[in-house]
């Protein structure tokens, strides 16, 4: 569960207050180019993305805005930079949230326009500061953690001041080290929902690791109520990455848990392509389930107990087990198609159960 921070509704997802983390990504397509922008969103959704923000840096994009939402399902957040006219249009548009950093958006009286339609509209606004746009004030300061939090809620007591609280905050860093002093600070310092990211961590491989260091640490210590993997990829992978750091932590239990080992000179089958192709047939399945993948008998049968259903190698074949136990032998040829064949039995079942 997340951190027990205010409740804050964006559209249909509730985030803080001890809902569970909720998964975000970002459309990198043209928003204006409102086709594509629609279907990527339909991807995310379908690979589980909660919430979905659109950059927003021109007026087509504003008028985009409307057209983008009735065709998708999940709530909506427009990003908005230096222009406070297209923050404005953005929550007229009937977005479900907006992100700004005020630092770039210009003078206090260009963020109390956006604040005061937020409240007008009901509208939660995500004040997102980034180490390369602090608040004036503190854009020299030398301790980077504690520039960025002392930025943050410089403009929460904006908000505060003209009685907006529909808030959500985020201190993003490139640096892995600087994001969990700084959201570490953070937290101790307000109760508002923070949204977690790495920002620029990198591509999939680079990103995916600093990402879940950097949210699995704070999230392991209680902070966090919404996270975002930045991957220089296609975002669907985003999505995939979130659900495995929020699985691994016990946060979130989102589509199956691959449990394989990693191989050594006691294994006799081609073990990594079945783990391979088993994760691939398994990327648009969404019940919970383990599956183990071993290379041989010394740990399969343990680790395929804890398991829902598991496979462990042996000489020319594999042993497949289901509840802990074993329930044949199956040639290595065919390890994949029959693992599946019981993946989909199982799946079948839990449907089953929960159609009851
Ligand atoms: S399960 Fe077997 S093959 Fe896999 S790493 Fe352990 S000993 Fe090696």
């Amino acid at each position: 569960m997340a951190a027990n921070t205010r409740r804050i509704e964006i559209g249909d997802v509730v985030i803080g207050g001890g809902n569970p983390v909720a998964v975000q990504s970002m459309a990198n397509k043209k928003t204006d180019d409102i086709k594509a922008t629609v279907e990527q969103i339909r991807n995310l959704e379908e690979a589980g993305c909660e919430l979905v923000r659109v950059a927003v840096p021109g007026r087509e994009a504003v008028e985009a805005l409307p057209k983008i939402k009735k065709e998708i399902s999940i709530p909506l957040i427009a990003d908005i930079h230096f222009h406070w006219e297209y923050a404005v249009g953005a929550i007229e548009a009937g977005v479900d949230k907006i992100r700004i950093n005020p630092g770039n958006i210009g003078s206090e009286n260009l963020v109390a326009k956006i604040i005061e339609k937020a409240k007008d509209f009901g509208t939660a606004i995500r004040i997102g500061v980034n180490s390369g746009s602090l608040h004036p004030k503190y854009s020299k300061e030398e301790d980077a953690p504690a520039a960025l939090v002392k930025s943050c809620l410089e403009y929460v007591r904006f908000c505060e001041a003209m009685d907006f609280h529909n808030v959500v905050l985020s201190v993003k860093s490139s640096s892995v080290v600087d994001s969990i002093k700084a959201y570490r600070m953070l937290a101790e310092q307000t109760d508002y929902p923070l949204h977690l990211g790495i920002t620029e961590s990198g591509s999939l491989m680079s990103g995916t690791v600093k990402s879940a260091v950097g949210l699995g640490v704070l999230l392991a210590d209680g902070v966090g109520d919404t996270i975002r993997v930045s991957l220089s990829a296609d975002p669907v992978h985003e999505v995939q990455v979130a659900y495995q750091i929020l699985q691994s932590l016990g946060l979130r239990f989102y589509g199956p848990e691959i449990i394989s080992c990693p191989t050594c000179g006691r294994c006799d089958i081609d073990m990594i392509p079945v783990v391979e192709e088993i994760e691939k047939r398994l990327m648009s399945v969404k019940t919970p389930l383990k599956v183990a993948i071993m290379g041989c008998i010394v740990n399969g049968p343990g680790e395929a107990k804890g398991a829902d259903i598991g496979i462990a190698g042996g000489k020319s074949e594999g042993i497949l087990f289901k509840g802990g136990k074993a329930i044949r032998k199956v040639p290595a040829k065919d390890m994949v198609g029959e693992l599946m064949g019981e993946i989909e039995k199982l799946i079948e079942d839990v449907k089953e159960k929960e159609s009851q």
